[in-house]
C-alpha cells in the first residue's frame, strides 16, 4: 500500500512556479529522497507534505486519508529541518520530550520513549546537556530523536545533513539508513547532494525547476536517465556534439567534433533520421585510455566489432593535463581541437603524463544519445 500519495500537486507563488504538476505513490516503508539543484521545489514539496504549506492544488494523501486540508499539527508526520530548530532553553531531554508533551504523553512515558530515541541515535547520556553547547552532528541527533519520539508514520527530513562537514555526513547518512532500516518507517528526504542520494535511497525522485522529472531505484536513474539534464546532474560526463550520417538496422553512425565518425550500436531499428543533431554523452567510467603506442596513430576513429558482439569506437588524441584526485587519475585529453576527460583508478596502473599520445577506446553500446531538445534517443 501507498503510505503517501501526491497527485497533481502544484506550488504557485505569484508569478512563481515553486512545484508544477507533481504526482508520485510513496511506499509504505520507502526511503524516497528528494533530489535535484537549489530552487527545485524539492522543500516546497515537502513543505506541503507536512502541512507546513497549502498547495495551490491537487491533492495529498497518507495512508487512507486525504490530508490536503489538515494542518499539520493533525498529521501523523514528523520534520527534521537543516538548521534543528531545537529550543536553546531547554535541555536535551526536555527538547526530546516537548512533542510528547503536546500529545499528552505521561511524564514517565515521555521520558522513557525520549531516552530510547536518545540511545537510538547514540546521545544517551546528553539528556541533561544545554544543546547549544553540542557540535553541529550532536544536535542533528537530539533534533532527529525528537522527531522520531513522537512515532510518527513519516518522517520528513529537509536537507538535515547539509551543516555538518563531509566526514561527519558521510557517517551519518549510513546511520540514517540503519535508523530507516531499523524502524520500517516511511522517509522522504530532500537534498541536493547526489552521492547521499544514492547511499540513502531506496528510490530517487529528480526534480529540476519544479518538476518531477524521473523516479527510480539509484541503478535505474543512473543507468537510465531520462533526459540530458539527469545525466549531467548525476554526475561528471563528457557531452560530445554529434550528427547523425547515416543508419542501417544495427547502428547509427554519427560525425562528431572529435573528428570522425562514431558507432552507436542499436537493438532495433535507429530512432533517428541522418542529419539529427544529437549530443552524445561519455561518462569518464565507460573510457578506457592507453598509450598510443599499439594505436594505428592516424588520429582517426576506429570502429571495429569485439568478440561479445558489441562495437568498440577509439580516438586518439593527447593528454592535456593530468590532476590526481586521491585514489583516481583524471586525464584531459584533447582530441582534434575537442577534449573528453577519463578517469582512472592510480591503482598499479603505469602513470600517463601531459603531452603523451594515447588512444582512448569505449563500447559504443555504453555511450547515450540525447537529441537537442533533451530527450533520449533510445537506442
Ligand atoms: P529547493 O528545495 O529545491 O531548493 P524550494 O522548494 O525551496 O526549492 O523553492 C522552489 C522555488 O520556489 C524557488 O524558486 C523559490 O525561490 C520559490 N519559493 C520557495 N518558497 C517561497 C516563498 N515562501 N515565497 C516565494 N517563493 C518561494
Amino acid at each position: 500500500m501507498s503510505e503517501i500519495t501526491l497527485e497533481g500537486l502544484e506550488k504557485r507563488y505569484g508569478e512563481t512556479t515553486a512545484v508544477e504538476d507533481v504526482s508520485v505513490d510513496i511506499d509504505d516503508g520507502e526511503l524516497l529522497c528528494l533530489l535535484g539543484p537549489s530552487g527545485s521545489g524539492k522543500s516546497t514539496t515537502l513543505r506541503m507534505i507536512a502541512g507546513l504549506e497549502t498547495p495551490t492544488d491537487g491533492t495529498i494523501r497518507i495512508g487512507d486519508d486525504d490530508v490536503t486540508d489538515q494542518p499539520a499539527y493533525d498529521r501523523t508526520t514528523s520534520t527534521v529541518f537543516q538548521d534543528w530548530a531545537l529550543f536553546p532553553h531547554k535541555t536535551v531531554l526536555e527538547n526530546v520530550t516537548f512533542g510528547l508533551k503536546m500529545q499528552g504523553v505521561s511524564k514517565d512515558e515521555r521520558r522513557d520513549r525520549a531516552r530510547e530515541m536518545l540511545e537510538r541515535v547514540q546521545m544517551a547520556g546528553y539528556g541533561d546537556d544545554d544543546p547549544t553547547t553540542l557540535s553541529g552532528g550532536q544536535k542533528q541527533r537530539v533534533a532527529l530523536a525528537r522527531s522520531l519520539a513522537v512515532n510518527p508514520d513519516v518522517l520528513l527530513l529537509d536537507e538535515p545533513l547539509s551543516n555538518l562537514d563531509k566526514r561527519l555526513r558521510e557517517d551519518m547518512q549510513i546511520e540514517l539508513r540503519e535508523i530507516h532500516d531499523d524502524l520500517e518507517k516511511t522517509f522522504v528526504h530532500v537534498t541536493h547532494d547526489q552521492d547521499e542520494a544514492f547511499t540513502l535511497a531506496d528510490r530517487i525522485g529528480i526534480m529540476n525547476e519544479g518538476e518531477l522529472i524521473q523516479i527510480g531505484d539509484p541503478h535505474e536513474v543512473y543507468e537510465n536517465p531520462k533526459n540530458r539534464f539527469i545525466e549531467a546532474f548525476l554526475g561528471d560526463t563528457n557531452f560530445v556534439d554529434a550528427t547523425v550520417s547515416r543508419t542501417t538496422a544495427e547502428a547509427a553512425y554519427v560525425d562528431t567534433e572529435l573528428g570522425a565518425e562514431l558507432v552507436l550500436p542499436t537493438d532495433r531499428e535507429p530512432a533517428v533520421d541522418e542529419g539529427t543533431d544529437l549530443t552524445i554523452s561519455l561518462r569518464p567510467e565507460i573510457l578506457s585510455i592507453d598509450r598510443a603506442a599499439d594505436a594505428t596513430g592516424d588520429g582517426t576513429t576506429k570502429q571495429r566489432a569485439v568478440a561479445d558482439g558489441s562495437t568498440a569506437n577509439a580516438v586518439t588524441g593527447t593528454i592535456r593535463n593530468v590532476v590526481y584526485r586521491g585514489s583516481t587519475v583524471r586525464y584531459s585529453v584533447s582530441i582534434d581541437g575537442a577534449s573528453l576527460f577519463v578517469e582512472r583508478s592510480d591503482a598499479g596502473v603505469e602513470t600517463l603524463a601531459a603531452g603523451d599520445e594515447v588512444r582512448i577506446e569505449w563500447n559504443g553500446a555504453d555511450a547515450l544519445a540525447f537529441r537537442t531538445d533533451g530527450t533520449r534517443v533510445e537506442l
